[in-house]
């Protein structure tokens, strides 16, 4: 039996107004090739590179949430490499004091706990970006060089491939929950390089060589290449084979791998401090007040709702969604006293219902018709058997229709159950005057009666109280 032994590095782009060492824009999409752009960026000889201080804050911010101890101490250092993206022939990035070390992040697979150790995470410069023709032509665009980016090591703590789809989804959500970047992946800002090797599992400690994989943009994607990898690795281990450290690269988007080169002896990028910006201290009380900012993570936001009675599915809905789960807070919110099933109720209407009303309208949940008053009212009215949950349902897609409340909307057209045993007698009345044949079998079959209950409620647009109707279509029938 083998298991495979997984390290990750990430790198993230900051969500920063502005670039890493100068004031050109982060927002570099859909702009003509090179129009976003400066000496500095550019990498032009003795342009002064400035550090950002939104980008550090972003990082150290990150890093806290990452449980990270933050270096009392940090610089800059040069990473020399020669690479047509990179025309400076070094990327400022931080070697030794790196801002945040030693930290974990916590997830969940099914309700099995896991913690994955965080080895750093550093702040650096992003490259240019290659763009080759069809003709075998490279063009560079240097609108993407130098955005912040962020990049955290984990230490090779996974050791099957659920563990790592989780974590990346989980480090994906602390990312937005902490807005130090949009990740989004299809843009970009999140990209993934594992290392990768396997090992018996009965064998002890790290195994003696490891395969790297640059340059995956998706958790999708990277869980392809993991399985792909682990039986690609298994194989060979099995044959007898010796594998030797090598990097590889992606065959489209299947997972599959292809040898690129090999790597027997460490890169070394001859590090030296970055000698135009200084090393920098960064003060106790600062990192109590980029402390401060942080608000609930989504560890803690998934426990609650466990806590509060949700299933692991409904809650995963709310904590990957901050749109939607910032949403189902402000109805918990507004709530007096809540129980399980009022969080359930909520939850399913949420899910089930008002997505998919404001997915048809290219909604977001900040911008719902249907308000935290509107739900607590609908409920109120639910649980006392005074409306149906068909009625729910209407009473939300009207309101995408009018700018009305669903108490407006519920009085207005009168759409209350009815109770009253006399009104819906009326109704009985009529079904069974129109369906004598189904009246006769009812003492035969059984599900004459739920056939003649559906008619009832038809006849009463849904509004008849379908207890009472059964009620008294048996009274009357047998
Ligand atoms: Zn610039
Ligand atoms: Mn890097």
């Amino acid at each position: 039996m083998y298991i495979p032994v997984v390290g990750l590095e990430i790198h993230v782009q900051a969500n920063t107004k502005s670039k890493m060492f100068c004031r050109c824009s982060t927002n570099y999409f859909h702009k003509a090739p090179n129009s976003n752009i400066c000496p500095v960026c550019f990498g032009l000889p003795g342009a002064l590179p400035i550090p950002n201080k939104m980008a550090l804050f972003k990082t150290i911010k990150l890093a806290l949430a990452l449980n990270c101890e933050i270096a009392e101490e940090s610089k800059f250092d040069r990473k020399n490499y020669f690479y047509p993206d990179l025309p400076k022939g070094y990327q400022i990035s931080q070697f030794d004091k790196p801002i945040g070390t030693n930290g974990f992040v916590e997830f969940e697979i099914g309700d099995d706990a896991r913690r994955v150790r965080i080895e750093r995470i550093h702040l650096e410069e992003d490259t240019a970006k290659s763009m080759h023709t069809d003709g075998g032509d490279t063009f560079i665009d240097f609108n993407k060089s130098s955005i912040p980016l962020m990049e955290i090591v984990t230490k090779p703590d996974f050791t099957d491939v659920e563990e790592v789809t989780a974590f990346a989804k989980r480090l994906r959500q602390i990312v937005r929950y902490t807005d130090t970047s949009g990740a989004e992946m299809q843009k970009g800002q999140m990209r993934f390089e594992l290392n990768i090797s396997v090992k018996k599992t009965e064998e002890v400690g790290l195994p003696n060589y490891k395969v790297e994989i640059k340059n995956i943009g998706s958790i999708s994607v990277l869980e392809k290449v993991l399985r792909y990898e682990f039986e690609r690795q298994s194989k060979l281990l099995e044959s007898g084979a010796v594998i030797k450290p090598h990097t590889r690269g992606l065959k489209g988007m299947s997972g599959e791998t292809l040898f690129q080169r090999s790597k027997e002896t460490a890169d070394d990028y001859r590090y030296f401090p970055e000698p135009d910006i200084p090393p920098f201290k960064i003060e106790k009380t600062y990192i109590a007040s980029v402390k401060e900012t942080i608000e609930e993570l989504p560890v803690d936001k998934k426990r609650k709702y466990i806590d509060l009675g949700l299933e692991i599915e409904q809650a995963d809905i709310f904590i990957e969604d901050l749109d939607r789960g910032t949403y189902f807070d402000s109805v918990l919110k507004a709530k007096d006293s809540i129980d399980k099933n009022f969080v359930r109720l909520i939850a399913n209407w949420i899910n089930s219902d008002l997505a998919g009303l404001l997915e048809k309208k290219k909604m977001n949940f900040a911008d719902s018709p249907v308000t935290a008053k509107d739900l607590i009212y609908m409920e109120s009215l639910f649980t006392k058997n005074k409306i149906t949950g068909a009625i729910v349902k209407k009473v939300m897609s009207l309101q995408f229709m009018t700018s009305d409340s669903a108490n407006e909307i519920i009085q207005n057209q009168n759409l209350m159950q009815v109770d009253n045993e006399n009104e819906i007698s009326a109704f009985i009345k009529k079904v069974i005057e129109s369906n004598p044949k189904v009246v006769k079998d009812v003492s035969k079959n059984p599900n004459a009666i739920k056939f003649l209950v559906g008619q009832v409620m038809r006849e009463s647009k849904g509004k008849a109280n379908p207890k009472i109707v059964e009620k008294l279509l048996n009274q009357k029938l047998l």
